[in-house]
């Protein structure tokens, strides 16, 4: 099966739109009942949507899940090219990320998790190109630099932030926090510039812009604290957290395991391609329509749609001021990911950082294809921002400004056109947490909003985040709908 999203492009057969991919459903839809009233109506099949919906069919919920692609995943997505997984979205996890191992664990998935960097080829090294020329290095060294760099970016408190932020799952645990919630990247830097080597400053700016996916400017100091603090204030396990493990069978995999124990129960009602356009929760229940004119019911519903589009679909009673106003400003991250597969298959233990001058920031050897080819993953952010479906020949310029390779195929998706979410994992501006965390988060009558956009704290914006978010949305369901059952247990 094809998804029409994504995209390909070969030396001959040029730009291609569409992409295989397992996670596109067939049938499209299943409701057997469409005029009932559904005790949960879930808006959105990413992980947060997948999760509620498993969740709550699994406690005996008719559930409806209505998704506007094709397929499930939402932001996370894997279309196997030539009996390769390309990651489009979503990738790495760990098992410091509780919730994704949890799930992992349940479904006997422990084994599809394959380490990503491989130093046991030639090209065994680490390329940074600054303004001030190119520089070979090896891993170790360029390790070295990183973590010394990143280490004093994240030195606010003489302890590397563990001081500030002890508990990420809950940033507000020390107040001090408050201090640096206004603080940007760019004003980080300056806070710190004489303590920094060019070298230094290069490689925090670049490997913070490329977690951030904005620009030095409107990217939040506070998002990459976090990080750091999930990742138990280290750069080894913050590295391991972010951009080692993967799996080997593909994240599209993972999805579907969720959708088809949902499906199981006989519980869930599902259709793709429908698009929400209104939810009204004024009446005794709610009521959701969707572009093509239908209308469905249920006595509570579920929101995963991402802050970026929110304010896209109507909400009477109106969505609280402040989450119109988040959505309306929007998170930062506008990530560029793309994926090349080269030709020599020693470039498999190769990296490389360019920055400032390129439209592509970092590149790291990720796998090698069937074929013998090397995969090799790029990341650009919003500061320079590249749009790869627009130039193939300046991405494949980008590609080169690291280092000569030969490129047979470009794989990617534009996160940043992408109607249903304008963006890749969220990335708040300067502020925005302190201001609008709480509301992003609060419930409307009827109407609860989950989405990793928003997650409690801790992994925000990965995977993670949207498995908590959706398993807590899933448990306040179903306290409210089953008192009498939950009473007569006690
Ligand atoms: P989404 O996945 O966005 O799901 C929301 C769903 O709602 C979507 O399917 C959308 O189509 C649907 N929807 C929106 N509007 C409507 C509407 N009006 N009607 C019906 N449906 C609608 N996380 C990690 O853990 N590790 C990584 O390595 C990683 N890398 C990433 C790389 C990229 C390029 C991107 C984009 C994301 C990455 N993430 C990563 C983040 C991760 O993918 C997301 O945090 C997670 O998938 C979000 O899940 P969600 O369900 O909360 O939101």
């Amino acid at each position: 099966t094809f998804t029409r999203e994504g995209f390909q492009w070969t030396p001959t057969t040029g730009l291609q739109q569409g992409l295989p991919c397992e996670a596109v459903i067939q049938p499209p839809e299943i409701i057997e009942k469409p005029r009932q009233v559904f005790d949960v109506l879930i808006i959105g099949a990413g992980y947060t949507g997948l999760t509620a919906a498993r969740d709550l069919t699994t406690a005996g919920f008719k559930t409806l899940m209505l998704e506007s692609r094709d397929r499930v995943g939402g932001r996370t997505w894997t279309s196997h090219v030539d009996g390769y997984p390309f990651e489009m979205g979503g990738t790495w996890v760990h098992w410091f990320q509780p919730h994704v191992y949890r799930e992992l664990s349940r479904y006997g998935m422990k084994s599809e998790l394959v380490h990503c960097p491989d130093y046991s080829k030639k090209k065994n090294h680490f390329t940074f190109v600054t303004k001030h020329g190119r520089r070979d290095m090896s891993h170790e060294e360029e390790q070295e630099l990183t973590a010394r760099a990143l280490g004093k970016f994240v030195d606010i408190d003489g302890n590397r932030g563990k001081t500030v932020m002890p508990f990420p799952f809950n940033s507000g645990w020390n107040k001090v926090i408050l201090k640096f919630a206004h603080m940007s990247v760019a004003d980080r830097v300056e806070q710190i510039k004489h303590q920094l080597s060019e070298e230094e400053r290069h490689a925090i700016e670049a490997v913070v812009l490329v977690c951030s996916g904005g620009t030095r400017e409107n990217s939040a100091f506070l998002d990459f604290l976090r990080w750091w603090a999930a990742s138990n204030h280290d750069y080894e396990t913050f590295m391991d957290s972010v951009m080692v493990f993967k799996l080997k069978c593909g994240q599209s995999a993972f999805a579907l395991k969720f959708l088809h124990e949902s499906l199981q129960t006989g519980n869930l009602s599902y259709s793709f391609n429908t698009v929400v356009s209104h939810v009204d929760s004024s009446g005794d229940s709610a009521e959701v329509r969707t572009n093509d004119g239908r209308q469905f019911f249920a006595k509570r519903i579920i929101s995963t749609i991402p802050l970026n589009v929110l304010t896209k679909v109507h909400f009477n009673p109106p969505l609280d001021p402040s989450k119109v106003e988040a959505s309306t400003l929007k998170h930062v991250n506008q990530c560029v990911k793309v994926h090349a597969e080269v030709k020599d298959p020693e470039m498999r233990s190769w990296s490389g950082i360019t920055y400032p001058n390129n439209k592509l920031l970092l590149g790291a050897g990720d796998g090698t294809t069937p074929s013998g080819n090397t995969h090799i993953v790029f990341f650009g952010c919003e500061q320079n921002h590249l749009q790869p479906d627009e130039n193939v020949e300046e991405t494949l310029q980008a590609i080169k400004e690291f280092t000569p390779m030969d490129v047979e195929r470009l794989v990617f998706h534009n996160w940043s056109k992408d109607e249903f979410a304008e963006g890749a994992w969220v990335w708040y501006r300067p502020g925005m947490e302190v201001k609008y965390l709480d509301a992003l988060r609060r419930r409307q009558g009827g109407v609860l909003f989950a989405n990793s956009d928003w997650a409690e704290g801790g992994w925000r914006s990965f995977i993670d985040g949207a498995i908590q978010s959706g398993t807590e949305a899933a448990l306040i369901i179903k306290d409210e709908l089953q008192p009498k059952k939950l009473n007569s247990r006690i």
